[in-house]
């Protein structure tokens, strides 16, 4: 197997591409690895191979994404184009260089006279561009591709990262500088799903990857005679399968799948990360299973160390960014970014890295049990946290979370969560223990307001009053507003009543679906109008509307200074702080600068019968 050559292997890819149908596919996979095992029969020979080394290393070639024992190559499409240009020295005006590098633009792609490609196929585009440039034959094998594919990793300086590049595509041809490409981006496109090859591998490869990550781990598992899963658990230093929530559109069925009651968490628009702490040691992993700890290891050590009691432990939960400035958390794809370009490890002072943990898997404190705890209820393995972890550090947290047993108790989790910025909810059953790389929705849902599309309203309603700060930020965004009180118009008005008294129905308070920037617009235009809401000299407009303390904002506006806002809502429930009415989890849409105050929907479009929810 070692001195296998990568053309053979090659060959069989381009076969596979080629063929149709899983079967046919992997009778195809089957014969180059009784080639390369030198194995004349398969049946007997456990984990198909002769050694989980050499199993390891055709599956890591065929099943790139799953990979994580290499290093991340760190280039996409675009970066791999550089590195052609650099070592095939093109020159960077050439027609070739500009289609390398505009491989999406149909107008480079297609010029006459020049070999043609697909627009927007980086594998079509590079095949064109090195026809004439590689050799006609290779001598590489596939270990030596494997080794040289190990050293070419993110971490190199470019000079060293050039070189190893050049060692590998100048002595490869067109076809095995094709799949080399489609390896380091990850992009096979064999039309088999990995799941199908892994089951084609050992009965229980598939349930092991899932559980370990790690394919060669899984190589060695599956090459034990007899080997087959039988239990799961978590094992200290090895990232767990994390446990998944299941969509789920019908609020009314929640109840009935969760009968015991469940807990209600805010969904956080994050990263997960597993982390797990060794005595002074911690390490990170990701969703699936990466080793994010280089990334969030040294944000994340000092303040674990101080807020985490346990020697040994296993947490789960979610990575965001704090942004102070704003103080609001950012958009999940800014963490890697901020992360990216902190010198030193070092965030700009603006950023924090925060964690906010939700669940434990694994305690070794106390002897009596067992350390991994996920057959433990949640319920149980929440006091654990809370006897583990202090949350007294900034960046530590323990995520909130409530009781419940009703839709009554969702739709409220639902709308506190919704207008404190949160991305939605996350029910977990409180009574289940932790479903290790599982969905099951008697074990854990999430909601979000989008799910609930064809329920909702599209409303056109006018700010009425300002709130300062609420939720989160509540002591930090002081003279800002940032959540709004909204309503409607009662009737639609003519055009001579326009300058009289109208009336208003307030329909409730909106602080999300906009963004920063958005926000901040809004403040800025609407700053010169706000008035101090007095209680005890109500403006007229709002005096009736307005039955509860909590719903009587910090500022009001003239409704001809104001501006309308598009918003979605779930549904229209009676209400008791407002005049009648409220919406439920209300969000902006849209910011209608070109509409006029009193252009805004009417009570009469608020009350219409939306359609009935599809009995899904
Ligand atoms: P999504 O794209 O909706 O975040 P996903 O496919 O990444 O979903 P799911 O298991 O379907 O993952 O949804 C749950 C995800 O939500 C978790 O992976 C986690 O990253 C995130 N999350 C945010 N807040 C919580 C919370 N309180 N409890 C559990 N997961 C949470």
């Amino acid at each position: 197997m070692e001195n296998e050559a990568f053309s053979n292997f090659c060959s069989i890819l381009e076969k596979v591409l080629k063929t149709k149908g899983t079967e046919e596919k992997l009778t195809l996979v089957e014969s180059f690895w009784r080639r390369a095992m030198k194995a004349p029969s398969l049946i007997d020979i456990p984990a198909r191979s002769v050694s989980p080394l050499d199993s390891f290393s055709i599956l890591r070639l065929l099943l790139p994404e799953l990979d994580n024992d290499r290093r991340s190559f760190g280039m996409k499409e675009r970066g791999l184009a550089e590195l052609y240009i650099s070592v095939f020295e093109l020159d960077p005006s050439s027609f070739d260089a500009q289609r390398l590098r505009r491989w999406q633009d149909p107008t480079v792609q297609q010029q006459t006279g020049q070999i043609p490609a697909i627009p927007g196929n980086f594998f079509s585009v590079l095949e064109a561009v090195l026809r004439h440039r590689c050799s006609d034959t290779s001598s590489l094998t596939i270990s030596q591709v494997n080794e040289l594919l190990n050293e070419l990793n993110i971490t190199l300086e470019k000079e060293k990262r050039k070189k190893i590049f050049h060692q590998i595509v100048t002595e490869c041809t067109v076809t095995e500088n094709i799949w080399i490409s489609r390896i380091i981006l990850k992009q096979m496109h064999l039309g088999l799903r990995f799941e199908s090859i892994l089951k084609w591998f050992h009965p229980s490869a598939l349930e092991d990857y899932r559980l370990r990550h790690s394919l060669r781990r899984m190589c060695e598992d599956c090459f034990q005679p007899g080997f087959y899963i039988v239990s799961q658990d978590v094992i200290l230093g090895q990232p767990a399968s994390v446990s998944l929530a299941k969509r789920q559109e019908n609020l009314q069925r929640i109840p009935y799948l969760m009968s015991d009651g469940f807990f209600l968490e805010p969904k956080f628009d994050g990263e997960r990360l597993q982390l797990h702490k060794k005595g002074e040691d911690i390490q990170c992993f990701s969703r699936n299973a990466l080793d994010t700890t280089h990334l969030y290891g040294p944000h994340l050590k000092t303040a674990v160390l101080l807020c985490v009691d346990a020697q040994d432990c296993v947490l789960d939960g979610e990575v965001l960014l704090y942004n102070v400035d704003k103080q609001a958390f950012e958009h999940f794809d800014q963490i890697r970014h901020y992360i990216s370009i902190a010198k030193d490890t070092k965030l700009d002072d603006n950023f924090l890295i925060t964690y906010m943990i939700f669940d434990v898997l694994y305690v070794d404190q106390n002897q009596n049990v067992p350390p991994s705890v996920v057959s433990f209820p949640l319920e149980t393995r929440k006091e654990i946290l809370k006897g583990i972890v202090r949350p007294f550090h900034s960046q530590i947290r323990l995520v909130p979370y409530k009781e419940g047993t009703t839709v009554e108790d969702i739709k409220q989790a639902m709308e506190d969560f919704i207008e404190q910025k949160y991305e939605g909810v996350v029910v977990k059953n409180k009574k289940k223990p932790y479903l290790l790389g599982k969905r099951d929705d008697e074990v854990m849902i999430k909601l979000k307001p989008d799910y609930f599309n064809d329920l909702v309203h599209d409303l056109d309603v006018l700010i009425l009053g300002a709130f300062i700060g609420t939720g989160y930020s509540k002591t930090t965004r002081i003279g800002k507003p940032s959540h709004f009180l909204i309503g409607i118009l009662e009737k639609d008005i003519e055009e001579q009543d326009r300058n009289v008294e109208v009336s208003w129905i307030v329909i409730g308070k909106v602080g999300s679906g906009y963004s920063y920037e958005q926000l901040e617009q809004l403040q800025h235009k609407l700053a010169p109008f706000w008035k101090p809401y007095d209680k005890k000299a109500p403006p007229e407009h709002l005096k009736h509307s307005l039955l509860r303390a909590d719903g009587v904002p910090d500022f009001w506006i003239e409704p001809c200074h104001s501006i309308v806002l598009t918003i979605y809502a779930y549904e229209v429930r009676p209400s008791a702080i407002y005049s009648g009415y409220a919406v439920r989890f209300p969000r902006v849409a849209n910011i209608r600068w070109d509409k006029r105050w009193f252009e805004c929907s009417t009570l009469d479009e608020l009350t219409r019968p939306s359609e009935p929810p599809s009995a899904s």
